[in-house]
């Protein structure tokens, strides 16, 4: 049944015990009214709690509830590139298990789709029971990575999205290990729309965004997006050798005709700082790329799963 259904909802999960059950419970009722062929795939990003269990026991009362359980955590983005490569539906919807994304909408999104729309991404017009700090730093990043590239990237969407077969498919022949899949859809293309909605807050739980993921993925984003980084460096290390070499001069013209002596190091002493510190953070943007680089030249799969529970055996290529 699975097998060319209508809608497949993929589902990143990380440790999210506490929504799980809801989370089923509200996109089956709308996924059922509806009326259409479905199925939902919640992908384990290698929980800690007992959120597989959970799904485990799901997946056996629905066959229409798949599971692909990661062996380790690979991240929210891999998570969901998982769940695209074995989802089936002519149409794919990416949500978040939380509920800060209202399985309402769907409904929505789909009717946007039967209009000839191939992405119906959902675009956040408020967000609740979020910090002000979270808010205007996810502000401020959206802004700054729409200055920074070409790509039409749309500002406060996340991936909540519809996204036609054929959209999906394009995204899973895209193997970068540094995903930012936002991105990677409106490169792609395609007649795409949007949706408003309210975000909501979390339902249960905390955040499995720390700080430090959030800047990872801001940084994959950027450095896969643009590369003015690299050119700005370039022209900043342009202008402070330029203005070391003015400096140079003066110094040698007051050395040569003038009977002023230089005083002590102090100059010499904060020039040097200050270039060195220079060099360093530039050295720190070619490290970025550099790095990503070799992450890209090494080819390995992106995840590794341990377990597939409801799919039919060989009904999905292996793309990792
Ligand atoms: N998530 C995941 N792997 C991770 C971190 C998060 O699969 O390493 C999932 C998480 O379970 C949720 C979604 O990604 O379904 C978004 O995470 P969260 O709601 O914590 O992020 P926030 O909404 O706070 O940005
Ligand atoms: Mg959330």
């Amino acid at each position: 049944m699975s097998k060319g259904c209508f809608l497949s909802v993929v589902v990143p999960m990380y440790n999210e015990e506490e929504v799980i059950e809801t989370t089923y419970r509200r996109l089956s009722d709308v996924l059922e009214s509806l009326g259409e062929t479905y199925e939902i795939i919640f992908v384990n990003d290698g929980s800690r709690d007992r959120t597989a269990d959970i799904v485990h026991g799901i997946c056996a009362s629905d066959s229409r509830v798949k599971l692909v359980d990661f062996s380790r955590n690979f991240g929210h983005q891999i998570a969901v590139t998982a769940g695209m490569d074995y989802s089936s539906g002519r149409t794919v919807v990416l949500i978040d298990a939380d509920l800060q994304d209202p399985p309402e909408i769907i409904k929505d999104m789909v009717e946007r789709w039967r209009e000839g729309y191939d992405v119906v991404y959902g675009k956040r017009i408020a967000r609740k029971g979020e910090t002000w700090f979270k808010k205007t730093t996810a502000a401020m990043f959206y802004r700054l990575l729409r200055s920074m590239t070409s790509v039409n990237i749309p500002v406060d969407t996340g991936d909540f999205r519809l996204m036609d077969r054929k959209v999906c498919d394009a995204l899973c022949e895209m193997r970068e290990r540094s995903r930012f899949i936002r991105g990677m859809v409106s490169w792609a293309g395609f007649r795409q729309a949007s949706v408003e909605y309210v975000r909501e807050e979390r339902f249960a739980g905390e955040t499995k965004y720390p700080l430090r993921k959030m800047i990872k993925l801001s940084l994959d984003a950027i450095t896969s997006f643009s590369t003015k980084p690299l050119k700005f460096a370039g022209i900043l290390g342009f202008l402070l050798s330029a203005a070391g070499f003015i400096y140079l001069l003066i110094v040698l013209y007051q050395r040569l005709f003038t009977e002023t002596t230089q005083k002590g190091w102090t100059s010499l002493i904060i020039i040097s700082l200050f270039f060195h510190g220079i060099t360093l953070s530039l050295l720190g943007v070619l490290g970025e790329y550099i790095g990503r680089t070799y992450e890209e030249s090494k080819r390995r799969p992106l995840y590794l799963v341990s377990e597939k529970v409801n799919f039919e055996s060989g009904a999905v290529a292996d793309r990792a």
